[in-house]
C-alpha cells in the first residue's frame, strides 16, 4: 500500500495511534534486555517433555483447564487447585483480567513507571489508566494509590515492579486490598527472586488476584506459560473470558515436567540473587552511576551525566544489550538483567571502559 492510499479497513482509531510492542531480540552478544533466565532448562528435562509429548494425541484439542499442570502448580505454590487458572503467559492473564472487569471508557489504576503491557491492553479497550507516580526513590506511594483508586475497576501493581525492582511490603498490600473498591491484581512475575507473596491475602480478600509466570525464574520464556491465583468463585468467572484452548499441549506438558523438577531452579535463583548484589555494589561504586536497589532479576540504573541512549549504544557496540526507555521519566536510565556470572562481569567491564573513555574525552 503506498502512502497516498486511503486506509479503509475499520481498525479502531486508538489502535492505529499505537506503536507495536517491540523489543530487540536478535543479538549476538550478551543479551540482558528482557529479564530472561540466563540458564536454559536442562537437557534431561527437555527429553522428558518430548517423551511425554510423543505419547499425546496431537490431533485433539488440549484440555482447556489442564488438571495435571494445575495440580503441579498447586503443589509448587501451596495454593488450592480450584483457585488456579493457567494462561498463555501472564500477558494473556492481564488481558483476561482487564476484559473481565472493564467496559470501554472505564478506568484502571497503575503506577508509573511500570510494565507497559497494562497500558497496552487498556488502550485497546479505550480504557485510560489513572497513574500514580512512584516516589523519588521508586518506592510505592501507598496513600496516593488508595486515594486515586476511587471509581477504578482494577488496581494493577507489579511487586517487584518492572522496571524499578522495588516492591510493596505485606502491610502495604493488605492496606491497599482493604481500602480499595476494585480488583487488586498483584503481578508477581519476579516472585522467586523476592520470596514474598500477596497470595496469603486471597482467602480473606476476594478482590485480590496474584499473577505469576514461567518466563523468569522458571527459565521458560519461550514456552509462554503463566498462572493466576484467586478465590475459586472469581477464577470461575475469569475462565469464561480467557480464549478457549489458549494454552497448547506443548505448554501444558512442559509446564507439568518443569514443576515436577523445580528443584533444578534453586541453584540459578540463588546465583541470580548473589549476582544481583554483586552487580549492584559494583555499579554503586562507579562515580555518577546510581543503581536502584532491586528485589528482582534486573537492576535499573541512572546513567550519570551521560545520556542513556548514548550509553545504550556504546554498550551494544561492546556486545552487551540492555534496556533503554522512550518515556521522559526514564530518559536517563537503563535496565540490565542479571545474567550468568561471566555475563555480568562482562557488562561491568564494558560499562567501566565506557566511563573511562568518556572521562578522558572531557
Ligand atoms: N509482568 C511483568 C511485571 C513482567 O515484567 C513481564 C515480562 N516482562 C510479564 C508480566 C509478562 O510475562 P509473560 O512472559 O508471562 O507474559
Amino acid at each position: 500500500m503506498n502512502a497516498n492510499d486511503t486506509f479503509t479497513v475499520p481498525i479502531k482509531a486508538n489502535i492505529r495511534k499505537m506503536a507495536a510492542y517491540s523489543v530487540p531480540q536478535e543479538f549476538h552478544g550478551v543479551k540482558l534486555n528482557q529479564n530472561e533466565s540466563a540458564s536454559d532448562i536442562p537437557l534431561a528435562i527437555k527429553e522428558e517433555i518430548f517423551r511425554r509429548m510423543k505419547k499425546m494425541q496431537w490431533n485433539r484439542y488440549p484440555r482447556d483447564f489442564p488438571g495435571r499442570l494445575t495440580k503441579n502448580i498447586a503443589a509448587y505454590t501451596n495454593f488450592p487447585a480450584e483457585g488456579i487458572m493457567v494462561g498463555n503467559g501472564s500477558n494473556e492473564l492481564i488481558q483476561t483480567l482487564v476484559y473481565s472487569c472493564c467496559d470501554s471508557g472505564d478506568r484502571i489504576l497503575t503506577v508509573t513507571p511500570t510494565f507497559s503491557v497494562y497500558h497496552r491492553v487498556a488502550a485497546v479497550m479505550n480504557i485510560s489508566p489513572v497513574t500514580v507516580p512512584l516516589k523519588k526513590d521508586f518506592s510505592f506511594d501507598v496513600p496516593a494509590v488508595i486515594k486515586k483508586s476511587h471509581g477504578v475497576k482494577a488496581v494493577i501493581l507489579a511487586s517487584p515492579n518492572n522496571p524499578t525492582g522495588t516492591s510493596l511490603g505485606m502491610q502495604d498490600i493488605q492496606q491497599i486490598a482493604e481500602n480499595i473498591g476494585s480488583l487488586l491484581v498483584m503481578d508477581e512475575a519476579y516472585f522467586e527472586f523476592h520470596g514474598q507473596s500477596a497470595q496469603r491475602f486471597i482467602e480473606i480478600h476476594p478482590n485480590v488476584v496474584v499473577l505469576r509466570t514461567f518466563s523468569k525464574a522458571l527459565a521458560s520464556a519461550g514456552i509462554r506459560l503463566g498462572y493466576l491465583l484467586g478465590q475459586p468463585r472469581v477464577v470461575d468467572e475469569l475462565k469464561k473470558v480467557k480464549l478457549p484452548f489458549s494454552v497448547g499441549l506443548f505448554q501444558q506438558v512442559a509446564g507439568e515436567v518443569i514443576m515436577e523438577n523445580s528443584e533444578f531452579l534453586e541453584k540459578t535463583i540463588k546465583s541470580v540473587i548473589r549476582e544481583r548484589e554483586r552487580v549492584f555494589s559494583a555499579l554503586q561504586a562507579m562515580p555518577g552511576i546510581e543503581p536502584v536497589p532491586s528485589r528482582a532479576n534486573f537492576i535499573l540504573f541512572q546513567s550519570g551525566k551521560w545520556p542513556a541512549d548514548e550509553m545504550y549504544c556504546l554498550l551494544g557496540q561492546a556486545g552487551v544489550l540492555v534496556r533503554a526507555y522512550d518515556s521522559p521519566e526514564l530518559s536517563s536510565m537503563l535496565r540490565v538483567a542479571i545474567g550468568a556470572p561471566e555475563e555480568n562481569t562482562l557488562f561491568l567491564e564494558k560499562i567501566k571502559e565506557i566511563f573511562n573513555f568518556k572521562e578522558i574525552e572531557q
